[in-house]
């Protein structure tokens, strides 16, 4: 993705907001933004508030980044608890996510220390994840609807790459956020994700909403994810299911078809 330095943010639909995040315009009041190639937030503005869908690991000062887009008051809220979603939460007093990820697994994960590794091994300088803190978090139920004034945008759950794995779905706009439910490099094999059987009927769950026109924008690279790619990785994981059901599957764990390849699905049995 060609990235430049705008003269003015109202200038371009892209620009960088500073050292760390690229900011996008992908439709009205409504923003990624990528946090130094590591992953996406995002940024949905209402007349009355803003909704942070995830706060990527916590490089820089993702606050001051909003505040260029936005004067409301911002919610923060994550689609999952992993490091590289909840690590700029902190800076926004606290962030709702689903009861089921409030669980120690993933609490463990979502300690500061591992989003500032995170950023370290992406070799980013230490200083950029200074002062990093946890954050309270808030539960959030499915069908929960976040009103921003002249927008509401609704929480639907979709176990799998976490228990508590959620969707935002902006009906107005016609957008969904999948975090890391269904990307092209699907994760299942973390400690904390659940079997493969339970993350189908969320997928199915996506795949609905953007069969319905719903364009949509996961947690990493340039977010843009279609729909083909969405059908692909459900295919790879069905296929993995009827192979290890007949026996054809020697490995507990591993990348399927092949860790190279395009689309590929990281899984333990
Ligand atoms: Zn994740």
């Amino acid at each position: 993705m060609r990235r430049f330095r705008a003269a003015r943010k109202e200038d371009t639909a892209m620009f960088q907001a500073d050292g760390y995040h690229t900011v996008e315009e992908i439709a009205p009041r409504t923003w990624r933004i990528d946090e130094a190639g590591m992953a996406n937030c995002y940024l949905l503005v209402g007349d009355d508030a803003a909704l942070l869908i995830d706060s990527g690991c916590g490089a820089g000062d993702l606050q001051k980044c909003v505040s260029q887009l936005t004067r409301r008051p911002v919610i923060a809220a994550a689609t999952h608890r992993h490091p590289d979603h909840v690590g700029g939460a902190w800076r926004f007093g606290s962030y709702y996510a689903s009861p089921a990820d409030i669980k120690p697994v993933y609490s463990l994960m979502c300690r500061p220390v591992f989003s500032r590794a995170m950023i370290r091994n992406f070799g980013l300088p230490r200083a950029a994840a200074a002062g990093a803190k946890r954050a309270p978090v808030l539960p959030m139920e499915d069908g929960q609807v976040f009103r921003l004034g002249g927008r509401s945008v609704s929480v639907g759950a979709v176990p799998g790459h976490t228990r508590g794995s959620v969707v935002f779905i902006d009906g107005g706009e016609k957008l969904v956020f999948t975090g890391d439910d269904i990307n092209p490099d699907l994760w299942m094999h973390l400690p904390g994700c659940t079997s493969l059987e339970t993350w189908l009927p969320g997928a199915d769950r996506i795949i609905g909403i953007m069969a319905g026109g719903f364009a949509a924008w996961n947690g990493h690279g340039d977010g843009r994810q279609p729909l083909e790619q969405a059908r692909r990785t459900r295919e790879l994981v069905s296929e993995l299911l009827e192979k290890r059901r007949t026996g054809a599957l020697a490995e507990r764990r591993g990348s399927y078809p092949s860790k190279d390849a395009g689309i590929v699905v990281r899984y333990r049995f």
